[in-house]
C-alpha cells in the first residue's frame, strides 16, 4: 500500500504535464481538410451513402468539417478530450520505429489501437448513428494524424514540440512547422491545395487495407519519415532551403492519407457481398 501514493502522484504530474506540454496536435486543420477531401473524391457509392447518411444527422456537417474536430475536443467535450489526448500519435522513433504495442501504446492510448477501435465501432451497425458519426470523425481525424512523421516519431522532444526553431526568422518548433508551417508559407486556399495534391503521381499500392496489420505499418513508415537525416535540422535557423526538401514529403503523406482513408472507408462502409 506504501507505493500507492507516489505511484499515483507521479501519475498525476504527468497527466498535468502532458496536458500543457502539447500545445500542438496533428496536421494543422487544414491538413486535416485536405486529407479528407482527397478521400471524399475516391469513395465507392456504398460507402459514400453512409457517410453521406450519418453526416446528415448534423447540421452542415462534411467530411472536411469533421476532420479537424478531434484537435477541437479540449473546449468542447474536455471529458473525451482528456480520454482521447494520447490517441493522436505513437512514440517509437528512440526503438527504430518498430512498434512494440506494450512499450508504445500502453491501454491502446496510441494512435494505431485507437484508429482500429475507432473504425469497429465506425463499421458497427448495431451502434446508434451518433455513435458512428463520433467514430466517423474520429477514424478520419487519426488516419491524417499517423500519417504526419512527427506524431510517429520521437518521445523526448514530444514529437518535435519541445524542439524550438526558427523557420523564415521567426520562431516555432519542429512539431509546428510540420503540422501547418510549411504549407502555410505557400498561401494555398483549400481548393488550390486539393489541386496540387491531387496532381502528384498516385500513391503505389493503395489497397482495402487491413487494419490489424496496415495500422502500425502505416505509423512506422510515418516513424521512418521522421528519422530520416536532415528532418531534424542540423541548424535550428531554417527556410526555404528547408521547406523546399521536406514539403514534398509532407505533401505526398497528405495525398497517401487521403488515398488510404478512402481505401479504409470502402472497407468499412461496404455493404455488397465480397467475392471469396
Ligand atoms: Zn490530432
Amino acid at each position: 500500500m506504501r507505493a500507492r501514493l507516489p505511484l499515483l502522484l507521479s501519475a498525476t504530474v504527468l497527466a498535468a504535464s502532458t496536458l500543457v506540454s502539447t500545445p500542438a496536435f496533428a496536421w494543422g486543420a487544414q491538413g486535416h481538410r485536405l486529407v479528407a477531401r482527397i478521400a471524399e473524391t475516391r469513395l465507392d457509392p456504398s460507402a459514400r451513402a453512409e457517410v453521406e447518411r450519418l453526416l446528415a444527422t448534423e447540421a452542415g456537417a462534411t467530411l472536411a468539417s469533421i476532420a479537424p474536430w478531434a484537435d477541437q475536443l479540449r473546449a468542447e467535450d474536455p471529458d473525451l478530450g482528456k480520454r482521447s489526448a494520447g490517441w493522436h500519435y505513437v512514440n517509437m522513433a528512440e526503438d527504430g520505429c518498430r512498434y512494440d504495442p506494450p512499450k508504445h501504446c500502453r491501454d491502446g492510448d496510441c494512435v494505431i489501437e485507437a484508429l482500429k477501435a475507432q473504425s469497429a465501432r465506425l463499421a458497427d451497425r448495431g451502434l446508434s448513428d451518433a455513435e458512428r458519426l463520433q467514430a466517423l470523425k474520429f477514424v478520419v481525424h487519426l488516419v491524417g494524424d499517423m500519417h504526419q512523421p512527427m506524431h510517429a516519431g520521437y518521445g523526448h522532444d514530444k514529437g518535435g514540440n519541445t524542439y524550438q526553431l526558427q523557420f523564415n526568422e521567426r520562431g516555432t518548433n519542429l512539431h509546428s512547422l510540420w503540422d501547418s508551417g510549411m504549407f502555410y508559407a505557400l498561401q494555398l486556399d483549400d481548393g488550390q491545395y486539393l489541386q496540387r495534391l491531387q496532381a502528384l503521381p498516385a500513391p503505389d499500392g493503395v489497397a482495402a487495407p487491413q487494419l490489424q496489420r496496415d495500422a502500425s505499418l502505416w505509423a512506422e513508415q510515418s516513424c521512418g519519415i521522421a528519422t530520416r537525416e536532415g528532418v531534424y535540422p542540423a541548424n535550428r535557423k531554417v527556410g526555404q532551403a528547408y521547406a523546399d526538401s521536406w514539403r514534398p514529403v509532407a505533401e505526398a503523406q497528405l495525398r497517401l492519407a487521403g488515398e488510404r482513408l478512402a481505401a479504409l472507408l470502402n472497407e468499412l462502409l461496404d455493404t455488397a457481398p465480397k467475392p471469396r
